[in-house]
């Protein structure tokens, strides 16, 4: 009989494809749990529709799907589902974390408070109540800061402040994206914690019996000072030391150990400098955006395959390979109606391009961090080593030229009748 696996995912993610595809090449089948106007079914995918943001109703719905099929594993795919696979999955005896667990990786205020008990280095922090005209002390920790929402991701509303004023207007523009969160409290605080200088590093890892396995290092060569933490280019293997390397990997063990996290995939990011590895973020999940591709030039797997394999306890061989790869994000730098992407069939022909993938279409409507939530598109490079990578991406990144059109304002017909 087939293993069958369930899948817990917001409508919209990225990463629905690659899990579905992952299945069918492990030769599972997979059922998919979300929410739409309309049902997310396809012949692959059998769609179960569930109320995300109310877990008693949906965990009703699943606990009574759970209890007629048989699953041999549940999924959480993103951020905002996390926590309910976890719930069911601990109603229904599967191996997964720990609710609490997941839902301190998923909370910033809740993870710094956890790893700064652990003793593991994290910026200092204060969390705040924010309103309209709400009055605030400036940090103890004084400037610059970073003001951060409490459960969003992909740097959406993660802004730098460096003195009161721009602290001030730092928190306006955050508050204004937080107020679409459902929860209460989350829609109505703010983490302000110490901006951390230094080389930024990203890892993807995997979690078994609370053993902690690291399948890539990405080092991310352009500063991340802000106002704005865009990501762009994530090369691997990290351009790093073996010692810079350790730091790093033990911070990352530290903190899913003080989480309490067990099994499945780690996204973390890391800051290092003159103090040391610091702990920026850390997610049971998989990376964001279609950059798991990478991960299969180092193992011969999609890191999806990763995931489900160890979700069903399937021991996967895995190749070795040194060769080098990166991803450009490519950022939307302005908001307005995505007209076009130029350049891209001169990209695709720089050597070491592997791949582009526009992922917006025509006619939508983009916006920049720190609003934002998407980007425009990928690009992808294989070289022998991560200097040419990185060289290929950015002569790629010349290339592309995305036109975006300007906003038009509405005319309702009002004005030009009183005229
Ligand atoms: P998200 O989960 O939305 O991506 P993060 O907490 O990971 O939010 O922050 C996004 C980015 O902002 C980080 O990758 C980093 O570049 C920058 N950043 C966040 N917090 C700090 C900090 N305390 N000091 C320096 N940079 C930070």
């Amino acid at each position: 009989m087939k293993r069958r696996v369930l899948l817990v995912s917001p409508p919209e993610s990225y990463r629905i494809q690659p899990y579905v595809r992952a299945a069918h090449a492990l030769g599972l089948e997979i059922n998919l749990a979300s929410q739409g106007e309309w049902a997310i079914s396809s012949p692959h995918s059998a769609g179960i529709d569930v109320p995300l943001h109310d877990h008693v109703a949906a965990l009703a719905v699943l606990v009574e799907i759970a209890s007629r099929h048989h699953y041999d594993a549940v999924i959480g795919t993103d951020d905002s589902t996390l926590e309910l696979a976890a719930k069911l999955a601990e109603q229904t005896g599967l191996q997964q974390n720990l609710p609490s667990a997941v839902r301190i990786s998923r909370r910033k205020d809740l993870s710094r408070v956890c790893l700064q008990q652990a003793g593991v280095q994290v910026p200092e922090f204060t969390v705040i109540k924010v309103g309209e005209n709400s009055p605030f002390d400036d940090p103890h920790f004084g400037f610059p800061c970073v003001v951060k929402p409490l459960a969003l991701s992909g740097s959406r509303g993660v802004i730098r402040a460096d003195s009161r004023k721009s602290l001030e207007q730092g928190l306006k523009q955050s508050l204004k994206i937080i107020t679409e969160e459902y929860d209460l409290y989350e829609k109505s605080h703010l983490l302000i914690e110490q901006f951390i200088p230094g080389r930024e590093f990203a890892i993807e890892g995997m979690l078994s019996d609370g053993h902690f396995e690291v399948l890539a290092m990405f080092d991310k060569p352009d500063p991340l000072d802000g106002p704005y933490f865009e990501e762009t280019f994530y090369i691997s293997p990290a351009r790093i030391t073996g010692n810079e390397r350790q730091l790093i990997v033990d911070t990352v063990q530290r903190s899913c150990e003080a989480y309490g996290l067990i099994t499945g995939p780690v996204h973390a990011e890391c800051r290092l400098n003159e103090s040391g590895a610091w702990l920026i973020e850390l997610a049971a999940r998989t990376i964001g955006g279609l950059c798991s591709r990478l991960l299969s030039f180092g193992t011969g797997y999609s890191l999806e395959e990763l995931v489900l394999a160890n979700a069903i306890g399937l021991d996967l061989t895995k190749q070795e390979n040194s060769r080098a790869a990166g991803v450009l994000m490519l950022p939307i730098k302005e908001e307005g109606v995505l007209r076009r992407v130029e350049g891209v069939m001169k990209a695709e022909k720089i050597p070491y391009i592997d791949d582009i993938e526009i992922s917006l279409r025509e006619g939508y409507k983009v916006y920049p961090l720190p609003e934002g939530a998407s980007y425009l598109g990928f690009v992808f490079s294989s070289a022998p080593d991560a200097n040419t990578v990185e060289r290929a991406l950015r002569e790629a990144n010349r290339e592309l030229n995305p036109v975006i059109a300007p906003f038009w304002p509405v005319f309702d017909g009002k004005k030009e009748a009183s005229a």
